[in-house]
């Protein structure tokens, strides 16, 4: 078969892993012109990991992963600890360790397993068009490619996903700015193998370790949408944000290099849809889940994307959109329930209804770890992945 992916991706790069090791000719085509992902990391939760060691790549991610074996929550004001508790339960009830990993990291490992002659940049796709038999695209250059099957893994405002949908949807802003970026690990802030979050006022900051000895760092602020930014500004709205926080989150917030590590984004997601696929074109990650970062899955639902597709396509006989039909079955209601958890855990945490943040802060000081690590457990125990 020969495959077309729009979108070099988490999404589009495992499934061009997968597919290639099924024996297809793989073709991904993107709009970028060089390999500069948005965002500085991400936590690939064993829903995700596992993903990575089915496609073949288990000594290399654990490479990339920081190690983290505690979590623990701090007050943002005082600097006291509210709970700590070890991360162990995830791994022995998943059978796989959590790794947080430099995007940069997961993207170039993607992209070299994939293969560079594989991946053509500077490509941006802008029609779609299917006869009986295949499936042609147009690219921006006035040039065009015909295969087997199209997967759009061209992210949260993909142009695949109007195509498969005939209209344009809109995406849904979540309440909230977040800032994150790489820094040296410093003590001061967390230890060296925690995932520590300071929370008060609706807002939090958060650092997670990873490879080479760096903490990445995200910080939430909830404000409305399109708020005027410069890049000249930096850490600036992050010093008003934080005025008077603890002192971890000061020393965070001097060790920022806004010049080398440094991301704003605002926080949109989409609402769960279940038509993910139209003739031989199919959509993967962020064009059908668009999910908000609030419980670390966007990445690892695409993950498990490429996991189903690779598993329909290895194990069914009928035909590409027979394939396809399976493959949505199997993926929406899922990716559904990621999107929604986020939705509330967004809520829950950013101060929308104070009340209920404040709640989940007394309940933080009384958390013994099970509270939490259910939740964790909870967004994978349905994972294709078991
Ligand atoms: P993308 O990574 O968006 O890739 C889409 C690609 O398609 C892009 O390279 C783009 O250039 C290309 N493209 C778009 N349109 C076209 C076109 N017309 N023609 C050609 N190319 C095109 N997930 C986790 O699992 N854990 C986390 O901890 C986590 N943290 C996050 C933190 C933040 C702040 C954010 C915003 C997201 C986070 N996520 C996390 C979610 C995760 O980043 C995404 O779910 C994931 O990157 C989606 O991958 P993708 O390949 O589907 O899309």
């Amino acid at each position: 078969m020969r495959v077309i992916i729009i979108g070099a991706g988490i999404g589009g790069t495992s499934a061009g892993i997968a597919l290639q090791r099924l024996g297809h000719e793989v073709h991904l085509y993107d709009q970028i012109r060089e390999n500069r992902p948005v965002g500085a990391a991400l936590s690939l939760w064993p829903n995700g990991v596992k993903v990575l060691n089915w496609l073949g790549l288990r000594d290399e991610v654990a490479a990339l992963g920081g190690r983290m074996d505690t979590m623990a929550y701090t007050d943002g004001h005082t600097g006291e600890t509210m709970c700590r508790f070890s991360l162990s339960p995830v791994t022995e009830q998943t059978g796989q360790r959590s790794y947080p990993v430099a995007r940069a990291d997961l993207q170039a490992l993607l992209m070299d397993t994939v293969g560079a002659a594989n991946i053509h940049l500077g490509m941006r796709m802008t029609g779609i068009a299917e006869s009986d038999d295949e499936v042609t695209v147009t690219f921006e250059t006035g040039e065009t490619a015909t295969a087997d099957l199209v997967i759009g893994a061209d992210g949260a405002r993909s142009a695949t996903r109007d195509y498969v949908l005939g209209e344009r949807i809109e995406r849904r802003y979540s309440g909230y700015t977040n800032y994150n970026g790489l820094i040296p690990i410093d003590p001061r802030i967390g230890p060296a193998d925690q995932w520590t979050t300071y929370v008060a006022e609706g807002k939090r900051v958060s650092v997670m370790p990873v490879a080479g000895d760096r903490f990445y760092f995200f910080c939430d602020v909830p404000q409305p949408a399109g708020l005027p930014y410069d890049r000249a500004d930096g850490v600036a709205p992050l010093r008003q944000a934080f005025a008077g926080w603890a002192p971890g989150v000061q020393t965070l917030l001097d060790g920022i290099d806004s010049d080398a590590s440094f991301n704003r984004v605002e926080i949109w997601d989409v609402d769960p849809f279940h038509t993910w696929s139209r003739g031989r074109v199919v959509l993967l990650g962020d064009s059908a889940h668009n999910t908000a970062p609030d419980i670390g899955q966007g990445a690892c639902s695409a993950l498990e994307d490429a996991f189903v597709l690779g598993l329909v396509f290895a194990t069914t006989s009928l035909g590409v959109l027979d394939a396809l039909q399976r493959y949505q079955s199997a993926r929406t209601e899922r990716a559904a329930d990621l999107v929604l958890r986020a939705r509330k855990r967004a809520t829950e945490t950013h101060g929308f209804d104070p009340e209920i943040t404040e709640q989940w802060y007394a309940g933080l000081r009384q958390e013994s770890g099970e509270n939490v690590i259910r939740g964790i457990l909870g967004n994978i125990t349905d994972s294709p992945v078991t």
